[in-house]
Order: C-alpha cells, then sequence, then structure tokens
C-alpha cells in the first residue's frame, strides 16, 4: 500500500483534474473551446476569481451561490470534483503509484465525463472516446507487447461488437438503435479492460440497463441513454472483471 501522503496527493489532482471535467462536460457537447473564454458565471457573465474556483471548497465557501449576483451554482460542480478525487485516491490505495494506477484513474474519469454528457445531451463528445482511446494505449505502452496488444485487440471487439449490435437493431427495428458515440466509446472500453472486458461490459451494461431503463421508460416514456449502463458496466469491469470471468466459468465448468 503506497503511503498516505501519496494518496491524499492522487485525490487533490483528482479534485483539480474533476475541475476541468466539468468544463469539458458543459462545453464539449456545446461545441466551445476548453480553454477560453475563462470560466464565468452562465447568470451574469462575472469571471470566477481563482480562490472561489479552488475544487469543492470553492462552492462551499460561496454558500453554492455567485459572489457578485447570487445565482445558485449546481450542486453538479462540487460533486463531480469530489468523485474524480475519490476516483484517483481509490486508483492511487487500490493499484499503487503505477500504469494499471493511472489506467484505472483515468478511465474512472472518462467513464463519469461520458455518463453525465450522454445523461444531459444524450451526447457522447469525440475527446472521451477517441481521445480516451489514444489515452488507452499510451497507458498500455510501457507494459510492452502484452498490454499494448490486449489493448488493441480490446478496442478493436469492442468497435466490432457495438457495431454489429448497432446494424442487428437497425435492422431489428428499422431505426437507430444505438449512436455511433456507443460504438467509439466501447471502442475505448476495450483499450482499458481487454477483449474479454468488453463482453463482461457488455453483459452487465445490458443487464443493468434492462433492470433501471425499461421501468423507467415504461413509466415516464423517457429515453435513459445506454451509455450510462455501459459506463456503469465498465467500470465494474475494470475492478472485478477477471473475478467475474472466474466466478461465471467455474460456475458453468464446475456445474
Ligand atoms: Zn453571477
Amino acid at each position: 500500500m503506497p503511503e498516505i501522503a501519496l494518496i491524499v496527493l492522487a485525490g487533490v489532482f483528482g479534485t483539480l483534474l474533476g475541475s476541468f471535467l466539468n468544463v469539458c462536460v458543459y462545453r464539449l457537447p456545446r461545441n466551445e473551446s476548453l480553454l477560453h473564454p475563462p470560466s464565468a458565471c452562465p447568470a451574469c457573465g462575472a469571471r470566477i476569481a481563482w480562490y472561489d474556483n479552488v475544487p469543492v471548497f470553492g462552492w462551499l465557501w460561496l454558500g453554492g451561490k455567485c459572489r457578485p449576483c447570487r445565482a445558485p451554482i449546481s450542486v453538479q460542480y462540487p460533486l463531480v470534483e469530489a468523485l474524480i478525487g475519490a476516483v484517483f485516491a481509490a486508483a492511487a490505495w487500490g493499484y499503487g503509484i503505477s500504469w494499471h494506477g493511472a489506467a484505472a484513474a483515468v478511465f474512472g474519469t472518462l467513464l463519469i465525463g461520458i455518463a453525465l454528457t450522454d445523461a444531459r445531451h444524450y451526447i457522447i463528445p469525440d475527446e472521451f472516446t477517441w481521445g480516451g482511446l489514444v489515452l488507452g494505449m499510451a497507458l498500455a505502452a510501457p507494459g510492452g507487447w502484452p498490454t499494448l496488444s490486449r489493448a488493441l485487440l480490446g478496442a478493436a471487439t469492442g468497435f466490432a461488437l457495438l457495431y454489429a449490435i448497432a446494424w442487428a437493431g437497425e435492422k431489428a427495428f428499422r431505426k437507430e438503435a444505438m449512436g455511433g458515440g456507443d460504438i467509439k466509446m466501447m471502442a475505448m472500453v476495450g483499450a482499458f479492460v481487454g477483449w474479454k472486458g468488453v463482453l463482461v461490459t457488455v453483459f452487465l451494461g445490458a443487464l443493468l440497463g434492462t433492470a433501471i431503463f425499461v421501468p423507467i421508460a415504461w413509466r415516464t416514456g423517457k429515453l435513459v441513454p445506454f451509455g450510462i449502463f455501459l459506463a456503469l458496466g465498465a467500470a465494474v469491469t475494470f475492478v472485478a472483471g477477471d473475478a467475474l470471468i472466474a466466478w461465471y466459468l467455474g460456475f458453468v465448468l464446475g456445474g
């Protein structure tokens, strides 16, 4: 287990990245620049001072309101910052300061970004999917050919499987059953969890989707984007995929 100071440091870095993720989640679906203009209140346009922009605490000492105009600031901002901080701290605690630990933290951040943009805008930005795919490859590369080939095969499996599902869905229902964002997302996921992980992710995503989506759709008539369930399934798979596969094989073969 790494030193407590390193875990705290990873957590603090995570909250800063969470702050940037908030900007990404707000601006990417609107096709706005991530760098310009600097953070401003959407209500009055006042620039947010650096001391009010401190992750989590800025929102707390502002009492969740813009300093000049007192317009409420969404609680989503500090929650996402705290969540990404927790993901980074947990990754450092569970996997140590390692390439695998870095992959866990980055993967968690990408999945939360995807779940948020898909939930709010029905959009999965290419920056999270194609950009995440590049990050997944880069984090697999230091492990040499065994980890890099696993990532490549995983990405190819994720893309091909979702493409096939989308194609079959379109044939069966005569309308687009799954967006291109889901296909690109699963290529990214495959780079982090490998080809077996892709199968587990899609299985868990379908299971969670059916358990949660169908009752909601039935009662409200609202569509719940599938990317959210794939993100949940992918997170579980990264942490416990190997154990799930071992359990399943033992269950089938050991009967
Ligand atoms: Zn304001």
